[in-house]
């Protein structure tokens, strides 16, 4: 039977939306790593977000779509927002401003782990200035919220009419881009005919994650969704994804009710930091180029596929379970990790 995405698809239409996309990103299968004896017979399976065309491409242009729709009700001229230096959510912010032609304003905040020239030059921070944002790089500690507060002030008294998006674009606005992506996937299994046991995501500011899981819940399929958390340790990032859920949940149907047992958030692939390498992320990147020639990135999607083999490797699944891995892009990330793949 195919899913009845009619509730979700109509509560989605309720809200101001931009397209940034040029349709459905395709649904591929990964025949080359399926057939490797270690990954114990599982179907392996990629949703290519990575090829979203605008700006480079990944995830952040689903929540831009639902971000911009607000951002340009509201009347709004410059998009402010923050993130690490290698932010591909600043990057995407960037340029869907150079598109509509409003003016960005990035606060950009340094690395913990990483100071070296490709992380602080290269990547995302030279598409940044390519796409003509203005660029505020804080020192080590500084709190960005604060900063984007004066800044907001600032632009007023100028006569702007400045919209401001959290990190990672993870407002509950934002994050209906996920739900809207839970359906066009949902779509995608009906006409391939299959049904997807796992949607497998990184977990970074949590808005994928919670998208994906309010649109299958609302959808009432019982594909769990999985992420790994990259950023905040597992407990952390469970209880924010639990409480961003419930907000999407709330945008799109009040009555409907989410259990915290539907959360499943895993720890084990963060390592010592957000954005620090670990082994297992240096060995899935190359895994994922070298058997399939598809590129992840080192912060969030190697990370999480990482964890995916290991799963898969441990037996946790059955044979013949179908995953489906979301490709979230970042590419951009890779050159300013040169060192790291060194
Ligand atoms: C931001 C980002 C993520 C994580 O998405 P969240 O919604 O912040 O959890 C994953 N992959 C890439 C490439 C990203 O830029």
């Amino acid at each position: 039977m195919p899913h009845d995405l009619t509730h979700l698809e109509a509560a989605l239409a309720a809200y101001p939306r931009a397209t940034l996309l040029e349709g459905a990103t395709p649904v591929q299968k990964l025949s080359r790593l399926s057939n490797l004896p270690e990954l114990n017979g599982c179907n392996l399976y990629v949703k290519r977000d990575d090829l979203t065309g605008l700006g480079g491409g990944g995830n952040k242009l689903r929540k831009l779509e639902f971000l911009l729709g607000e951002a340009l009700a509201a009347g709004a001229d410059t998009l402010v927002t923050w993130g690490g230096f290698q932010s591909n959510h600043a990057r995407l912010t960037a340029a869907v401003a150079a598109q509509q032609g409003l003016a960005c304003e990035l606060i950009l905040t340094p690395s913990a782990v990483r100071h070296d020239d490709d992380f602080c030059h290269n990547g995302n921070v030279v598409l940044d200035a390519l796409f003509g944002a203005n660029m505020h790089r804080l020192p080590p500690g500084s709190a960005p919220d604060a900063y984007a507060d004066d800044l907001v002030e600032k632009l007023k008294q100028q006569g702007k009419q400045p919209f401001v998006m959290p990190l990672g674009g993870s407002s509950p606005r934002g994050s209906l881009g996920y739900a809207a992506c839970a359906a066009e996937i949902l779509h995608q299994a009906d006409a391939l005919g299959l049904q997807f046991d796992r949607i497998i995501v990184p977990n970074g500011s949590a808005g994928t994650h919670s998208g994906l899981l309010a649109g299958v819940t609302l959808a009432r399929s019982c594909t769990q969704i999985v992420g790994y958390s990259v950023l905040a340790t597992e407990d952390q990032a469970s209880a924010t994804t639990l409480e961003k859920t419930r907000q999407v949940l709330q945008l799109l149907d009040p009555a409907t009710s989410l259990e915290e047992s539907a959360v499943h958030v895993d720890g084990s692939q963060r390592g010592q930091a957000y954005g620090a390498p670990t082994d297992t992320m240096l060995e899935a990147v190359r895994l994922l180029g070298s058997r399939e020639g598809l590129l992840t990135d080192p912060v969030y999607g190697g990370k999480a596929f990482a964890g995916m083999l290991a799963a898969v490797r441990r037996g946790d699944y059955p044979a013949g379970s179908n995953l489906l891995f979301v490709m979230t892009g970042g590419l951009p990330g890779l050159f300013a990790y040169r060192t790291a793949f060194d």
